[in-house]
């Protein structure tokens, strides 16, 4: 299949294009139709695959641009990972106006909450970060319908696995659920018994 074929947003398509991107890779050509029903999607994915845009174009199509709200939420283990993934969303957005934050430890919390008065769209970030913005009542995700989870079995790890369950709890309970990880740990399955409702599986 073809990102043509895929009824996508005129504006996403030409982000796409213009970030060299021609054909699906496989994981884009089986993950982006079946997350665009807004069905949860589990998918086995290393990097390299192009797994970022596998989350990023469903995401971005499912956003409206008027609508002043978090509406889609990006989890990854690491700062530096939230700012290659906000990277490609500002690139594969860049015409359709979608507000892209990226927040991760490390930087100073009135900056983001100066930023979160603004309108974002799309949030990218590391659970800690979040989940303090969240709590504060500043990043609001009570009509956030798009959450993902990427390199899931490291946020699921030990360290941040509480954290993940009370971030659960600020979104809303209508939600979609896309999963990457490497790798399955029991971790990662529980919580697909848990928080997924029957996900399509990726294996490639
Ligand atoms: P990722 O697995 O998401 O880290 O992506 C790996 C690399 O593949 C990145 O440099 C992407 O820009 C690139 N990439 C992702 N999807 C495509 C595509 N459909 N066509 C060409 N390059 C791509």
């Amino acid at each position: 299949m073809e990102f043509e074929e895929m009824f996508l947003r005129r504006e996403l398509l030409m982000g796409i294009f213009e970030a060299g991107f021609e054909k699906p890779s496989p994981i884009q050509e089986e993950a982006i139709p079946i997350a665009l029903t807004k069905r949860d999607v589990l998918a086995r994915a290393k990097n390299g695959t192009g797994k970022t845009a596998a989350f990023v174009i469903p995401s971005l199509q499912q956003i409206d641009v008027k609508k002043p709200k978090i509406q889609a939420l990006l989890l990854v283990p690491t700062r530096e990972l939230a700012l290659q993934t906000s990277q490609v969303c500002k690139a594969l957005g860049k015409h359709l106006g979608t507000q892209v934050m990226v927040t991760t430890g490390g930087t100073t919390l009135k900056d983001d909450i100066m930023r979160l008065g603004e309108n974002i769209h799309v949030l990218v970030g590391t659970p800690g970060r979040i989940l303090d913005l969240a709590g504060k009542g500043v990043a609001d995700l009570s009509e956030c319908p798009v959450f993902v989870m990427d390199e899931a079995d490291k946020l699921l790890s030990p360290e941040f696995a509480p954290v993940m369950e009370q971030l659960l709890s600020f979104l809303p309970k209508e939600r979609q659920v896309m999963l990457f990880s490497a790798t399955f740990p029991l971790i990662v399955k529980d919580f697909k018994d848990k928080h997924m409702k029957s996900p399509h599986e990726i294996n490639l």
